[in-house]
């Protein structure tokens, strides 16, 4: 996808804080800091949403969630919690459309949330 601004996060065209990187996902620092920790994970594989995985996409997410475990130890949220979140189409309000597990932590947030 050349104008996704993520898949450019990927391809370094566009430079991010990142956080962790391997073959599969990339982890950078979200702009727009919803709570002391916010990392947003993404598959270097452009996948839309939620709403476009197919059943190969399986281990790709799986491992996200493998790497927010780690970066939420790292973080030192692992014990106090965490949130993680993949927002999916307009209700959820999506606004990036490369999927994304938010990983937010470091306060106390409310449920449900809003
Ligand atoms: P969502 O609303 O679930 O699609 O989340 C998109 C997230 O991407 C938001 O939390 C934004 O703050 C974040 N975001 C947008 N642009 C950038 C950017 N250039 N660098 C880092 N995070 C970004
Ligand atoms: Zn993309």
């Amino acid at each position: 996808m050349s104008d996704c601004l993520f898949c450019k996060f990927v391809r370094k065209e566009i430079p991010t804080r990142v956080v962790f990187e391997d073959n599969f996902c990339l982890a950078f620092e979200d702009i727009n800091p919803k709570a002391p920790v916010h990392v947003l994970i993404i598959p270097k594989k452009h996948i839309g949403s939620m709403n476009e995985m197919t059943p190969e996409d399986e281990a790709t997410l799986g491992h996200l969630a493998l790497v927010g475990r780690q970066i939420a130890q790292e973080k030192k949220i692992d014990q106090s919690g965490y949130r993680a979140v993949i927002n999916t189409g307009p209700d959820a309000g999506q606004s990036v459309f490369h999927i994304h597990l938010h990983l937010l932590g470091g306060r106390t947030m409310a449920w449900p949330p809003g």
